[in-house]
């Protein structure tokens, strides 16, 4: 692009070689341009950055600093609470770059929200012989959690840092269970459906996952080397999935961006007027949180309470 620098990166869904800089500029230039022609978050808004202490953490607080104003930006990390999996690296560099920037950050942990770490949950769900998998309950406490946090605190925004591979998964995931709800849900555009619902976007998701791992990695990131140990109890269909798309990417490169487009296009024209006339969530009947059309009580609680936790004040 600069015709000067030494290209260090080859951009195969463009054909260009890039320098360090034009790599950066190229990387800011398209997450500006998604923010933007989605609305996603605007100057005035307070926005929550979700931030799990991995890479894309670490590219999406480096982007959304360069383009918003530091004093509407807030961080909440939380942590699980998994023996040998070593989260305090992960969130040392958060809580320097929270302080070196000025940004307000909230650590908070499935302990002190739930009363239980996830080593806990798993083992009284092992106890009790319920079956549920560990990312089940991960994943639905992580979410409350951090729409907890935007909607008490009174944030505009939810920011996570999913990227473009992340994007494409959960489409086609959607796509072949034929789940036009969950599909639309995915859409930037998607209205919450619940005035409880802090709007959650992603302004990665244009970006390819190795380009978020390169720039991490030009910008001094540190990687963590452990994963969690809970990792083979991770749903299958979307590992499968997964490793059907990079291959069709490496055949034809650009296929991830074109999926992703196509499926926006077609939401935009055939399934955005359909979900903005859907009524209001309704509420659990236990925590009072929003939950699907047809339900007397959340998924949350559900879960919850099969392993005989009170999950009353848990909204
Ligand atoms: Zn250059
Ligand atoms: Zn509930």
């Amino acid at each position: 692009m600069c015709g000067e620098a030494k290209a260090r990166i080859l951009q195969k869904h463009t054909g260009r070689a890039l320098c360090s800089k034009c790599f950066r500029d190229d990387l800011l230039k398209r997450f500006k341009d998604e923010v933007l022609r989605y609305s996603m978050f605007t100057p005035g808004e307070r926005v929550l950055l979700a931030l799990s202490g991995g890479k894309d953490s670490y590219v999406l607080l480096d982007l959304v600093k360069e383009v918003h104003d530091v004093g509407k930006i807030g961080i909440v990390t939380i942590v699980e609470g998994v023996e040998g999996y070593n989260r305090v690296d992960d969130i040392a560099w958060i809580e320097d770059a929270a302080r070196s920037y000025g940004l307000d950050l909230h650590l908070t942990s499935f302990k002190e929200f739930a009363g239980l770490s996830l080593d806990e949950l798993v083992s009284l769900d092992k106890s009790r012989e319920v079956g549920t998998s560990p990312c089940t309950y991960c994943g639905v406490l992580r979410r409350r959690i951090i729409n907890y946090y935007a909607r008490t605190l009174g944030y505009d925004k939810v920011l996570t840092a999913h990227n473009l591979d992340d994007e494409v998964q959960t489409y086609v995931m959607n796509l072949l269970r034929g789940d036009k709800g969950r599909l639309v849900q995915n859409h930037p555009l998607s209205p919450t459906l619940s005035k409880y619902f802090v709007k959650r976007v992603k302004p990665l998701r244009k970006i390819y996952e190795w380009e978020t791992t390169a720039y991490a990695l030009m910008r001094g990131y540190k990687f963590q080397v452990t994963e969690c140990p809970y990792i083979r109890f991770r749903p299958t269909l979307r590992a499968i999935i997964r490793d059907h798309l990079y291959e069709i990417e490496r055949l034809k490169p650009g296929s991830l961006i074109r999926i992703l487009e196509t499926v926006d296009r077609y939401i935009e024209t055939e399934l955005l007027r359909w979900v903005s006339q859907l009524s209001e969530l309704p509420q659990c009947s236990m925590c009072g949180s929003p939950t699907a059309y047809g339900r007397n009580t959340c998924v949350m609680c559900d879960l919850l309470g099969k392993i005989g936790i009170s999950t009353r004040l848990l909204f």
